[in-house]
């Protein structure tokens, strides 16, 4: 039987810029091939479009995929699992180096398509291939992809399993464990449980919340906290400014719902919000009746001038910025560099964690002062994560009983948090779990 291989090329050193080669036998499907977004101090409002590809990996940027070189393989297919920048945010550079399709759900093949068109140093010929949850793609005469339905903080997130003749290998990067979702549905259970009566080889999991106890909480809780905020208060005359992820459409969703019983109009702020909404209406999962989207510098000053000249108190801006990254609409708005003026009293609900890396925590710590010090209220955390907490992953390795468990997407902190999980399952680090860095090739026996 052909022996088969887990290239760890990024994602494994840190949280970001992920990418794993599986190689079976002289065939290799690649799981797809990310951005590390603190790397280029970049935000959701900045592409990273006129960038070398060289240049990235220097700066740690994008996977180091050198390591393919000295791999006895061919690339047959190169599979994303959303649509998140540290999953897609490579194609445009790295792609073209392989001669193999790239196969993602028919949203993150939209979002593929724009990073593709966006590209201004590669050309990149790669065909992309739609294809929806519960769908298979036939790699090779022995290898098959399929899609299961999965839930994540993006809609049209899957897991994807690789069949080979020695089981399956199940890649888990991102998920959460969400029975009460708001938009989409629930993940497969049944296909999981199914899955692994039949046999999983290896599960490929991201360690992100490894450490952080119990199960995170469902979107609907998030809808619930942010409903919370806007609506159960006695303060309804004051302006009130929302800023969230624009990839989030669930929870963008839940805001504008919230605006509508508030009275007041929902308005989306921000460059990436406008690409984010368009690309969820294209694909059924927004609606663009009745909600006005700015994605222009020009236009977005120009609805922030009419709202301050209607009133704040009609409508409920929902931009960009909350972590605090320099030149995003929240940002401009603290430094008083838009027409909407913050008044004393006024709220700025945070629908986010703060991404805990020090960059982010300084600028959104700068962001905030500002706010506050024109008279800003802030809500922060108004936000559940998309990441599995400790126990979904206890559930998920018990639906799926792997033979091995590879950790990735995380750093050593987050790994070490999911191997001691793992260990009290019974699973034991160097015989059936295993750590691998970025640039190493795990052979499976
Ligand atoms: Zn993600």
């Amino acid at each position: 039987m052909k022996d088969i291989a887990i290239i760890a090329v990024g994602g494994y050193n840190e949280i970001g810029r992920n990418m794993t080669a599986i190689r079976i036998g002289k065939d290799i499907v690649v799981m797809d091939m990310g951005l590390r977004l603190d790397r280029v101090q970049i935000h959701e409002d900045t592409d990273v479009e006129c960038l070398h590809a060289s240049d990235l990996i220097a700066m740690g940027a994008i996977p180091d995929d050198s390591i393919m070189e000295s791999i006895d393989g061919k690339v047959r297919a190169i599979a994303c699992t959303h649509g998140h920048l540290d999953h897609i945010g490579a194609v445009s550079k790295l792609s073209h180096r392989y001669k193999a399709p790239i196969i993602a759900t028919p949203f993150t093949a939209d979002l593929i398509n724009q990073e593709i068109k966006g590209e201004r140093i590669f050309d990149v010929g790669n065909s992309v291939i739609s294809m929806k949850a519960g769908e298979r793609y036939q790699v090779t005469e022995d290898i098959e992809l399929e899609f299961i339905r999965v839930q994540h903080s993006i809609v049209d997130c899957v897991f994807a399993a690789i069949h080979t003749e020695k089981g399956s290998i199940l890649y888990a990067n991102d998920f959460k464990i969400d029975r009460s979702p708001t938009l989409g549905e629930p993940p497969d259970f049944t296909r999981l449980r199914a899955l692994g009566r039949e046999g999983v080889l290896v599960l490929i999991t991201e360690t992100t919340n490894s450490g952080i106890t119990g199960k995170t909480p469902s979107e609907q809780i998030a809808k619930d906290l942010v409903w919370d905020v806007l609506i159960g208060t006695e303060e309804t005359r004051s302006g009130v400014l929302v800023t969230t992820f624009s990839s989030h459409i669930a929870r963008i969703k839940a805001i504008i719902d919230a605006a509508r019983e508030m009275g007041r109009k929902p308005v989306l702020l921000g460059r990436s919000m406008d690409k984010y909404w368009n690309t969820a209406a294209r694909n059924g999962y927004a609606s663009k009746d009745d909600i006005a989207v700015f994605g222009r510098r020009k236009s977005i000053d120009k609805a922030l001038k009419r709202i301050m000249n209607e009133g704040k108190d009609k409508y409920l801006p929902i931009m960009t910025g909350h972590q605090g990254e320099p030149g995003a609409i929240l940002g401009r708005v603290a430094n008083g560099e838009t027409d909407y003026l913050i008044e004393s009293g006024d709220k700025v609900v945070f629908s986010a964690g703060i991404i805990p890396q020090p960059l982010n925590m300084s600028n959104r710590y700068t962001v905030e002062t500002k706010l506050k010090m024109r008279g800003a209220r802030i809500y922060d955390n108004v936000h559940v994560s998309g990441h599995a907490c400790q126990e979904d992953h206890w559930e998920l390795l018990r639906m799926i009983n792997p033979e091995h468990v590879v950790p990735a997407h995380g750093n050593l902190v987050t790994h070490g948090h999911y191997l001691m999980m793992a260990e009290e399952t019974g699973y034991s680090l160097g015989s059936n779990i295993h750590l691998v860095r970025n640039g190493q090739e795990l052979l499976i026996d």
